[in-house]
């Protein structure tokens, strides 16, 4: 089958690995590989089946067996009951997890579930072209453990968030030799090195790109287009984006933590200079009562300085809070497993 795989000549390729590093990890993939798609669903109920459907035709046409775990997210709408409508005939397991534990958490959840000798991340809403799959895996036969997406552009975001997002990756990497990419996203293909890595980190506040990242193994981006999301409406807003970065930056960086000492250092030679002014000032000019607004300037500034950086400590003291506690990632309610389950290993 790796020849007659489809592959898009369009797609600009990220070449990061030493040949004889792929060839030695190409030479050891299966023939005939279990591929687990983990689809992360909240509230996906206009989704999630045609989805399923498109997956199961693209993934049989290759003749690749497989098995698509679905991730309830605690959805409020059908989503379940659309799921549990297609397991007489697709190979579905549903994992519904206890509540809305948000998507870096139900991709933990499906790589934990996952059986296969990888695992294609997707989201449910038609966002991550399926059709694009089949070169991902062909990526994945040349050797590379993890082959993921690349925005090819952000043109369908705000100048504002592109902004935001510039600053985030620019603090997240600020000195570091690992660097996280940029614009990459969740769609990706996994080899099972890469799941059981994921599995052995324990943190709560998860990070999936900065996790793929820290873990290593070979890895490769290619460039894709972003389709526009099929039914429904995004569940990301604003704030949730903001609680991302701030799980991002605290549990990759220490650069805003260590921000404090340089711009405690700056403000303090200024002082420094700027007292010696005072004191030549007051012996060539005598003294009178000046200096109001800038002591007023001085302390205000020092004052949101010194708030701001409590805060930040006080972000990362937060995070640490709920590391120590070691509760569980998240709670499952129930597995319901399709009768329809993948041929083992050697079948087609
Ligand atoms: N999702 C999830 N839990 C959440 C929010 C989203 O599992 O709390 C899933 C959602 O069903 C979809 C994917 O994550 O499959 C991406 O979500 P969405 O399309 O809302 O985000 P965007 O594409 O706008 O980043
Ligand atoms: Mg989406």
């Amino acid at each position: 089958m790796k020849s007659d795989l489809p592959f898009s000549p369009s797609l600009t390729i990220e070449d990061t690995e030493a040949e004889f590093t792929l060839q030695a990890r190409a030479a050891e993939r299966p023939a005939n590989p279990l591929v687990s798609v983990l689809l992360p669903a909240y509230n996906e109920e206009g989704n999630v089946v045609p989805m399923l459907d498109t997956l199961t035709t693209l993934l049989s046409s290759l003749g690749l067996r497989h098995e698509l775990i679905v991730i309830d997210d605690g959805s409020r709408d059908a989503t379940v009951a659309r799921v549990m409508s297609v397991m007489d005939r697709l190979p579905v397991t549903l994992v519904q997890l206890s509540r809305n534990f948000g998507k870096e958490i139900a991709l933990s959840a499906g790589i934990d579930e996952a059986k296969g000798d990888i695992a294609v991340l997707i989201d449910c809403d038609f966002q991550h072209p399926p059709d694009l799959i089949p070169s991902f895996i062909e990526q994945w036969q040349r050797g590379y453990d993890m082959v993921f997406a690349v925005r090819s552009d952000r043109n369908d975001e705000s100048l504002m968030k592109r902004a935001v997002t510039n600053v985030f990756y620019a603090l997240l990497n600020f000195g570091e030799r690992n660097k996280i990419p940029e614009n990459t996203q969740d769609f990706r293909v996994l080899d099972r090195c890469m799941l059981d890595a994921l599995k052995r980190m324990p943190e709560r506040n998860r990070f999936m790109k900065g996790l793929y990242n820290w873990v290593g193994f070979t890895r490769l981006g290619i460039k894709v287009r972003t389709d526009p999301r099929r039914h429904g409406t995004t569940s990301f807003n604003f704030f949730s984006l903001f609680r991302l970065a701030a799980t991002g930056l605290t549990a990759f960086s220490n650069v805003p933590l260590r921000l404090w000492t340089f711009v405690g250092g700056v403000i303090s030679l200024a002082s420094i200079v700027y007292a010696i002014y005072i004191v030549i000032e007051t012996f060539i000019f005598g003294t009178d009562a000046k200096g109001w607004p800038t002591l007023v300037v001085a302390i205000t500034f020092l004052g949101g300085v010194q708030l701001l950086s409590v805060g930040i400590l006080g972000e990362y003291i937060g995070r640490i809070f709920t590391e120590v506690k070691q509760r569980p990632q998240y709670f499952v309610s129930r597995i319901t497993r399709s009768p329809q389950q993948p041929p083992g290993d050697g079948a087609q």
